[in-house]
């Protein structure tokens, strides 16, 4: 447990002072009400977490299944640029296709993992299936090998730093759909026969699943719960809204997050309009059509 049970060293450094009558920053919320810091540009010192850090290897599993390979490449190019430099980094690339996988030259410290994976013939089946393997490779592999996962879309592209202050027992990432919403509007599964169900009166973020991590212990625990959920639900003949986000968003309700990414770590330039405080899109959707990506 790197950052929870230890306190970590750091060298002698030197950085400005933080100013406990000058808050970094006053237009946005920076803690959630159970002490979960929330990552905002202007917040937080790269010097300091980047010591606090070294040694810290972090897996990075991405699928790529049928079509979707096509996003590999975008993908890898601009996580070298952006993701974790600096630091030990492994992607783990599940995919049915191999082949397909391109060739990214590296920075030093950075490998590549392919890990082969059936596929599925409905995409809502692919998505779901992701908590499976999640799982299944946490177990044979991942507690092994790395001692953090971050769990990425493919279709996305990173467009800024994304660094070790992401990093945390258990963190999400607020959806850019709804991080202003009433939680009324969020859109949790809420039929009660579901094991994704939140009535309306709960909930406190809606969470993206196309950004989430922690040490791989709690990602361990968390793609199993839900993906013990998603089997039950198939037994009773019902499948979550928003599949495997919606098992994610019951679970995250009830194993709060021990940190919170902003939107500027799940971004989405064509649905949105870049609101002032949103200083930096650091993850961006990348344009698809779904209905030619997701087609056999
Ligand atoms: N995915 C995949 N092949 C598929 C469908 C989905 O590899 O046929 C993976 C891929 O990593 C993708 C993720 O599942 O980024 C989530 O699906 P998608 O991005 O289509 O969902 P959206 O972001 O549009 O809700
Ligand atoms: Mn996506």
């Amino acid at each position: 447990c790197p950052d929870t049970c230890r306190v970590p060293r750091v060298p002698r450094m030197l950085y400005p002072k933080a100013h406990v009558l000058q808050p970094p920053r006053v237009d946005v919320l920076l803690m959630t009400p159970w002490f979960a810091p929330i990552i905002w540009d202007g917040t937080y010192d790269s010097a300091i977490l980047d010591a606090q850090f070294r040694n810290t290897t972090i897996g990075l599993t991405v699928f790529a299944i049928k079509k979707y390979v096509v996003f590999l490449k975008l993908f890898l190019e601009t996580a070298e640029k952006y993701f974790m430099v600096g630091h030990r980094v492994i992607y783990y690339i599940l995919t049915d296709r191999p082949a397909d996988v391109p060739q990214i030259p590296l920075q030093e410290g950075r490998r590549v993992v392919i890990l082969k994976v059936r596929n599925y013939t409905r995409w809502q089946d692919v998505v779901l299936h992701r908590m499976e393997m999640i799982s299944n490779f946490s177990q044979q592999r991942f507690l092994h090998e790395v001692d953090y996962l971050v769990s990425a879309d493919v279709d996305m592209k990173f467009s800024d730093h994304v660094g070790v202050e992401i990093l945390s027992s258990l963190f999400g990432t607020l959806h850019p759909g709804f991080y202003a919403s009433d939680r009324q509007r969020f859109t949790y599964e809420r039929r009660p026969l579901s094991q994704a169900y939140i009535p309306e009166d709960e909930g406190d973020f809606y969470y993206a699943a196309a950004l989430y991590g922690g040490s791989v212990a709690e990602v361990y625990r968390l793609a199993t719960a839900c993906h013990q959920a998603t089997l039950i639900d198939k037994a009773n003949g019902i499948e979550a809204v928003w599949h495997e986000e919606s098992h994610l968003n019951k679970y995250l309700l009830y194993h709060k997050p021990t940190k919170v990414l902003s939107p500027e770590y799940v971004w989405d330039e064509r649905m949105l309009r870049k609101p002032p405080y949103l200083r930096r899109l650091r993850y961006v959707a990348v344009p698809k059509n779904h209905a030619q990506i997701r087609s056999r």
